[in-house]
C-alpha cells in the first residue's frame, strides 16, 4: 500500500485565489514536454482519493475554509506543496485586506515551491520532495471496535 502511494501518487489541485500563472504551469507538467504522468502521478478531483495537496495562491478569508475541508476530506498520510510566491507567502496578494498570507496560515505545508510563476521543472522537484516526506510518514493503524 506505501509503495503504491510512493510509486503512483495521486495529486488534487487547489487554486486558493492565484492569478491562474501558477494553475497554468502545473497544467504544463501534464502535456507530453513534461508528462508527470509517466511517474504514474495522477491529476485527481475529489480529496478523498489525494496523496499529494498542491495549492496555489494565497490563503483569504473567503478560501480559508474550503481549504480546511479539503485538508481534512484528504486521508492520512498527506503532504501539501504550496506552489509559487503566493502560497508560500502571500506573494503579489500580500497586505490584500482580505488576505491572510501563504497557505501555511490556514493549514500545515510540507513543501514550498517558490516562484513567480513557478516552473514546472520546479514543481515536478517540489513533488519529488513530497514523495519522500510522504514515505517518512507512518499510517496509523486503524484500531479493533471494542477496543481488542
Ligand atoms: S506566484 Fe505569481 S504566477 Fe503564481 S499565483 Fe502568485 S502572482 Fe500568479
Amino acid at each position: 500500500m506505501a509503495k503504491s502511494r510512493f510509486k503512483s501518487p495521486w495529486i488534487l489541485h487547489f487554486n486558493c485565489g492565484s492569478c491562474n500563472g501558477c494553475d497554468i504551469e502545473i497544467l504544463a507538467c501534464l502535456t507530453p514536454r513534461f508528462d508527470v504522468e509517466r511517474f504514474g502521478m495522477l491529476h485527481m478531483g475529489n480529496p478523498k482519493h489525494a496523496d499529494i495537496l498542491l495549492v496555489t495562491g494565497p490563503a483569504n478569508r473567503r478560501n480559508a475554509r474550503v481549504l480546511r475541508n479539503l485538508y481534512e476530506q484528504t486521508p492520512d498520510p498527506k503532504v501539501v506543496v504550496a506552489v509559487g510566491t503566493c502560497a508560500c507567502t502571500g506573494g503579489m496578494f500580500h497586505n490584500c485586506p482580505n488576505v491572510l498570507g501563504g497557505v501555511d496560515k490556514v493549514i500545515p505545508v510540507d513543501v514550498y515551491v517558490p516562484g513567480c510563476a513557478a516552473r514546472p521543472e520546479a514543481i515536478i522537484d517540489g513533488v519529488v520532495l513530497a514523495l519522500k516526506k510522504l514515505a517518512e510518514k507512518k499510517v496509523e493503524p486503524v484500531k479493533a471496535v471494542g477496543g481488542r
